[in-house]
């Protein structure tokens, strides 16, 4: 069957059964804008928009706003959308994630014919440049702000001290598993859609320096994410960062503006290994460990970035 024009507006439940036969690994097919040489003359948009497919949205923040540049998501199901992290600038002039969320929301509620539906924004973890612009949705009708905070979060998610029991969220015939993911921060939270088979590992994994606050918390981590693996078709895991070149083993500099040789943002159930065999390898030893598609940087204690 064909699959219905995108301009068609489509009345009843949408059918989110995880499909096996539609997973879609392979490249995600976008460019990402990358900053560029002048900050100051950039013309890209404040916020690059991909509709990964008719019901879930990729946001990347411009590197000229934030250098930062983080990934946001936002998913549809029946009932509600969930919005993850909110970027790294508060101001709506410099970043309008409020103004275009409002109209990802109105777009998708006009093809699909919904009148009455929720928005609930969550994050990846407390770190600033996910959590920033929360502000913008403080009085926005229908909206549920969870702070990021791990008694929060863990509260609203039903997550308990059983971190190997990930909870459920139900967007409406969407569910989304939510994994305790504490190493990078201790409220860290990996989402895994059943629908697309994406897995969002926020700071935890990503095409970057892989930051590790708490050593014996990230091993269990990682170790968690790659058992997860094992049992569910994952078709991509999208951290919220780009932060290697193409080139293997060789990052681009903390505060660059300007990245036009970066890998895409996508990593494979593969990569994830190889990161869990990193893991085993570097041990819990302090250092800077270099591998061709992330960089591990074992802090050795509480040290916030
Ligand atoms: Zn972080
Ligand atoms: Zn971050």
């Amino acid at each position: 069957m064909a699959e219905p024009g995108a301009d068609t507006p489509q009345v009843g439940a949408i059918d989110f059964e995880p499909a096996t036969s539609r997973l879609r690994p392979g490249p995600l097919g976008v460019e990402w804008i990358h900053g560029s040489v002048s900050a100051k003359h950039n013309t890209d948009p404040d916020i690059q928009v991909h509709w990964y497919d008719e019901h879930t949205v990729i946001l990347r923040q411009n590197k000229a706003i934030d250098y930062e540049a983080p990934f946001l998501f936002l998913l549809f199901g029946n009932a509600r959308a969930v919005l993850i992290d909110t970027g790294a600038t508060e101001a709506p002039d410099l970043f309008p994630l409020r103004a275009t969320v409002d109209g990802l929301v109105t777009e998708w509620q006009d093809r699909h014919l919904r009148d009455d539906y929720d928005l609930v924004v969550l994050h990846t973890h407390t770190h600033h440049d996910h959590v920033a612009g929360d502000g913008q949705f403080g009085d926005r009708a229908s909206t549920r702000v969870v702070p990021a905070s791990l008694s929060d979060v863990y509260g609203y998610l039903g997550l308990t001290d059983d971190l190997d029991r990930p909870a459920r969220l139900d967007l409406g015939g969407r569910e989304l598993d939510c994994i305790a993911s504490p190493g990078h921060d201790s409220a860290a939270i990996t989402f895994y859609d059943a629908f697309t088979g994406i897995l969002l590992t926020g700071d935890t994994v990503y095409p970057g320096r892989l930051y590790v606050r708490d050593w014996p918390a990230f091993v269990a981590t990682v170790d968690r994410l790659v058992a997860f693996a094992d049992e569910r078709p994952v078709s991509h895991i999208l951290g919220c960062h780009i932060e290697m070149t193409t080139t293997p083993g060789v990052d681009y500099p903390v505060r660059t503006t300007y990245q036009p040789d970066e890998p895409p943002l996508e990593m494979s159930v593969a990569q994830l290994r190889d990161l869990h065999r990193a893991v085993g390898e570097v041990g819990d030893r302090p250092g800077r460990y270099v591998y061709p598609d992330f960089v591990i940087e074992h802090l050795g204690g509480d040290i916030d970035v």
